[in-house]
């Protein structure tokens, strides 16, 4: 019976195809993306230390020590996903495990053209969220101010930036300090950037890193830095 089977083969040729064109269809809207009401906002976020940089030690519930890096990293990955699932385009320093300079972490800041650049850091020292804007004088023109000062001219917005994300962070009941630092990445920065240090929650600084490696404690912080991010972009902040 050749006639049928060759029939029944030109049935499954048709409908192997169909299936490759519906396939094809498909991975073409996924890369096209939602048309989504996001427009340009674009965060980067950027896991601090990597690498041959281990950062500080980070001492875990069970008294394990880990570095600083590697909840960096976690953080990030984390943080992309919830405001992914937002519609905002992300820009991360690292995806792995890898040594990076801090001029490369600026180039990076710099060529996403970012409304919000946030450099995220552990610390196992205070409790609840730290964050640092940098210690430079405010300055105005972009283009007059040498490259490791570039986010002299961007202090003000930095500030504000850092203001929507204390708020968002107070709300969520955490525990949030803001300061002024010299940051090496973060001072060669053009766009608003503040620096997050996440250390355990209030009450559990005496015990060993207890609140730092608390899934609960990690969604909780993660969850307000996207809701802040959000507000961020309804201010419509510009650059
Ligand atoms: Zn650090």
């Amino acid at each position: 019976m050749h006639w049928s089977k060759e029939r029944r083969g030109r049935r499954a040729r048709a409908g192997l195809w169909t299936v490759l064109i519906a396939v094809t269809a498909c991975f073409s809207a996924l890369a096209q993306g939602p048309p989504g009401p996001a427009g340009r906002f674009v965060v980067m976020l950027d896991a601090a230390h990597g690498g041959d940089d281990a950062g500080a030690t980070i001492v875990d519930q069970a008294g394990k020590p880990e570095p600083e890096k590697a909840y960096t990293l976690a953080l990030s990955v984390k943080l992309r996903s919830l405001l992914g699932a937002r519609g905002i385009s992300v820009v991360t320093t690292r995806e792995s495990d890898v040594t990076m300079a801090a001029t490369q972490r600026a180039e990076i800041a710099n060529h996403a053209k970012a409304q919000a650049c946030l450099s995220l850091h552990a610390a196992m020292n205070g409790a609840g969220v730290h964050l640092f804007i940098s210690s430079l004088a405010p300055a105005q023109g972009a283009n007059l101010v040498p490259w490791t000062t570039a986010q002299a001219a961007w202090v003000s917005r930095s500030v504000a930036l850092a203001g929507v994300l204390n708020s968002a962070l107070l709300h969520a009941g955490l525990t949030v300090s803001v300061g002024r630092t010299a940051l090496t990445a973060i001072d060669s920065m053009t766009c608003p950037a503040v620096a997050v240090e996440v250390a355990p929650e209030r009450g559990h600084e005496l015990e060993s890193g207890a609140g730092l490696d608390d899934p609960a404690y990690q969604a909780k912080v993660a969850d307000a830095l996207a809701a802040a991010l959000l507000e961020w972009r309804a201010e419509g902040a510009q650059p």
